[in-house]
């Protein structure tokens, strides 16, 4: 880290951090200019944090040099992650972008097994739908729980597709671990660190979702605490940003958050123009431009009959609108 002193700092508060950096293993330079002084400081930054450093007296400014993610960044692990699964799908690196397509909510058995059929018909590699849901209203459709879990199970058996779920609680997550592949933390839970660290525990890959309102540090900063809990599989997913704007899109889909994580990243990320856009029309460009900056794969809702959906008709697609698009991605490849 780089430490500013302030311009009234007096030498004993210099003193003072240099002293507490180099107890704790720092080695520390200082460049003294005509206005401010700078100390340069490589060590471990667990032991003296940088927030720590910033509320010495003196101290104007500390600036981080190496991402605060360390097991996320590339800097730890420069390959790609590449997460492959029992029967033989890969999610990462250079393996054809997957898609993870399903409904909102899992609703009906019947439902649910014609969008996994078409889901499979289409060459999509995992079947999505939510059992149990985070929604804003205590008076909108909570999820069938358990049941649902079964029902995706049952579809899963007859497809041979893959299956993931959003877990809400720690408590329910070896349940859900028993009956999908991939636990998917949503949006809202980005920051709830008890269920962060219990997924990290689990012997499932993880979907975590950006947050409605995570920088793109925090977001893998979540998923740091996955990866620092043991578990190394973690496919993070793109599906905008709460702006100012709701007239005609429910969120601001941050495409440039897909190369910026590659970047710094080695974990896989998917994008989810259906929670991105919360329109069905907008949903087959904002994959493809999501597959075009280079994201592993794509989630995408899709009903059975969206006009009475339980949950996010509005951007779901039919069936048919769903293997159009699905035509259209083709290789998926516009890298
Ligand atoms: C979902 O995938 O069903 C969901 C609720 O997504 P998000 O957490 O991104 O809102
Ligand atoms: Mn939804």
């Amino acid at each position: 880290m780089i430490i500013i002193m302030e311009r009234s700092a007096t030498l004993s508060n210099r003193d003072r951090v240099i002293r507490l950096l180099e107890e704790n293993g720092f080695e520390t330079r200082i460049d003294v200019g005509q206005i401010f002084t700078a100390i340069q400081a490589f060590g471990d930054k667990t032991t003296v944090t940088p927030e720590r450093v910033g509320a010495l007296e003196g101290v104007k400014e500390v600036k981080i040099i190496r991402e605060p993610f360390r097991l996320a960044s590339r800097d730890y692990k420069n390959d790609d992650t590449v997460i492959t699964f029992a029967n033989g799908v890969k999610v990462g690196g250079k393996n054809k972008p997957v898609v993870m397509a399903g409904p909102c909510s899992v609703e009906s058995r019947d439902g649910l097994m014609q969008v996994a059929e078409a889901v499979k018909d289409a060459g999509g590699e995992f079947l999505r739908g939510g059992a149990f849901k985070p929604r804003t209203s205590p008076y909108d459709f909570q999820g069938y729980e358990e049941k649902a879990l079964e029902y995706l199970r049952q579809a899963a058996e007859k497809t041979g597709l893959l299956t993931v779920t959003e877990v809400m609680d720690a408590c329910d997550l070896d349940m859900i671990c028993d009956y999908v592949d991939v636990v998917q933390i949503g949006a809202r839970n980005v920051q709830n660190f008890k269920l962060l660290k219990a997924a990290g525990k689990c012997n499932k890959p993880v979907l975590l979702k950006r947050g409605l309102s995570s920088t793109i540090r925090e977001f893998l900063l979540a998923a740091e605490h996955i990866l620092y809990h043991g578990n190394p599989n973690v496919i993070l997913c793109e599906r905008g940003i709460r702006s100012f704007d709701e007239q005609y899109t429910r969120n601001v889909m941050d495409i440039a958050a897909v190369p910026v994580v590659k970047k710094y990243s080695h974990l896989p990320i998917i994008i989810d123009p259906s929670h991105g856009t919360g329109q069905r029309y907008l949903v087959e460009p904002m994959a493809k431009a999501g597959l075009v900056v280079g994201a592993h794969g794509v989630m995408i809702e899709v009903h059975h009959d969206p006009e009475n959906a339980l949950s996010d008709g509005k951007q779901s697609l039919p069936i048919d609108m769903f293997k159009d698009v699905m035509a259209r991605l083709a290789d998926r490849q516009f890298v």
